[in-house]
């Protein structure tokens, strides 16, 4: 990863993206909150447009005709202790300053279905003060990558005598633009400040799998009503049927328990119960002020196959379980982002993808 991070550019860049956003489409994702850190040039000087790694991702959705909310993120330092970056991390290497000016660039384009927030990568890759700073100045969504693995837990336990999460709780004033992204580790008392304080919770099952993270406090989640969305996180997965299908049979083989996230006392429909939670807070994650199949809010559809083996004769209240749990990665028959059923031009991305994996890995070897 360190590698091709520090050897792609904008343009390969791009072509990477427009090849994934079409994947994610098909998987029947309509709007990417991107948490973008490689902003730099590849000896870690600013490009002549300081934005020109976030445009290229822009460029990359509006091929593809997904919605884009753009999240350049602060990273400052290589762990808890580090005064900064290694130098294989010069690419990423911001300020609160340069991310603001970012946040401002892309505004100021006014490109429809593009919006953009911010986000810390983490709490232990930005200065507490640096983090109430851009949390003050920024607006829209602020995304953190927090409690994802026990040694970011032990790391922040012995520097700072807390839990990352509840560090956040008691250090960073958060609010309802708060995502955290895992919070995969956490204790009951995290669960319950983060419900008080409206912050949301981004789930990311087939990285964390992926990664060999753990299992998060999914039941507590629910049940606590903070809002919960998905994340495709690292991309091994792009296809939000299967990360609910992780989520829940991680949850399952943990605990010996069948349909663990459905509402308790109503009917077990896990998939809807997830996929009514995930549209709801996906909506808070990209800073919508109005999402869902409600009036005012943007037309984004998705179409199944109802000819699919897997989906054959089932009644619509099984669908989605149908769908989740039966008919593994099938692509959405049709998608709609913003009223318009997304056609992109598959053999031009493709073929624009294929030429930046050969220019990049063709480097690897030389
Ligand atoms: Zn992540």
């Amino acid at each position: 990863m360190y590698g091709v991070a520090l050897r792609i550019t904008p343009a390969q860049m791009r072509a990477i993206a427009a090849q994934l956003y079409v994947e994610l489409l098909d998987g029947g994702y309509t709007e990417v909150c991107e948490f973008h850190y490689l902003h730099h040039d590849t000896d870690g000087k600013a490009y002549a447009d300081p934005a020109a790694m976030s445009f290229a991702l822009a460029d990359a959705a509006a091929d593809a005709g997904v919605g884009l909310t753009l999240l350049p993120t602060l990273y400052e330092r290589a762990g808890f202790q580090a005064e900064g970056l290694r130098e294989d991390q010069r690419r990423f290497r911001t300020t609160v300053d340069e991310v603001l000016a970012i946040q401002r660039a892309v505004r100021a384009a006014a490109r429809p279905l593009l919006a953009c927030g911010a986000a810390l990568h983490s709490l232990r890759a930005v200065r507490p003060e640096s983090l109430r700073t851009l949390a003050a100045r920024s607006d829209g969504p602020l995304h953190i990558h927090v409690a994802e693995q026990m040694a970011e837990v032990r790391d922040c336990l012995a520097d700072s005598g807390t839990r990352p999460i509840e560090w956040l709780l008691r250090h960073a004033g958060m609010d309802a633009r708060w995502q955290l992204v895992h919070a995969t580790h956490s204790v009951p008392a995290e669960v319950e400040g983060v419900a008080a304080c409206g912050a949301g919770v981004v789930l990311c099952p087939a990285t964390e799998a992926n990664l060999g993270d753990g299992v998060p406090d999914l039941p507590g989640w629910l049940a606590a009503g903070v809002p919960l969305s998905l994340g495709s996180d690292s991309q091994v997965v792009r296809d939000w049927p299967e990360e609910l299908r992780w989520l829940e049979y991680a949850q399952r083989l943990v605990r010996q328990e069948r349909n663990v996230a459905a509402a308790p006392g109503q009917e077990p429909s896990t998939a809807a119960r997830l996929f009514e939670r995930m549209g709801a807070g996906g909506g808070r994650a990209m800073g919508a002020k109005r999402w869902g199949l409600a009036a005012g809010a943007r037309a984004d559809l998705l179409v199944l196959d109802l000819a699919d083996p897997a989906l054959l004769g089932l009644p619509g209240e099984n669908l989605l379980d149908g769908l989740v749990f039966a008919a593994p990665t099938r692509a959405f028959a049709r998608v709609m982002v913003a009223g318009r059923w997304v056609a992109p031009d598959r053999a031009a991305i493709a073929t624009r993808y294929a030429q930046a994996m050969q220019e990049l890995w063709s480097k690897a070897s030389a």
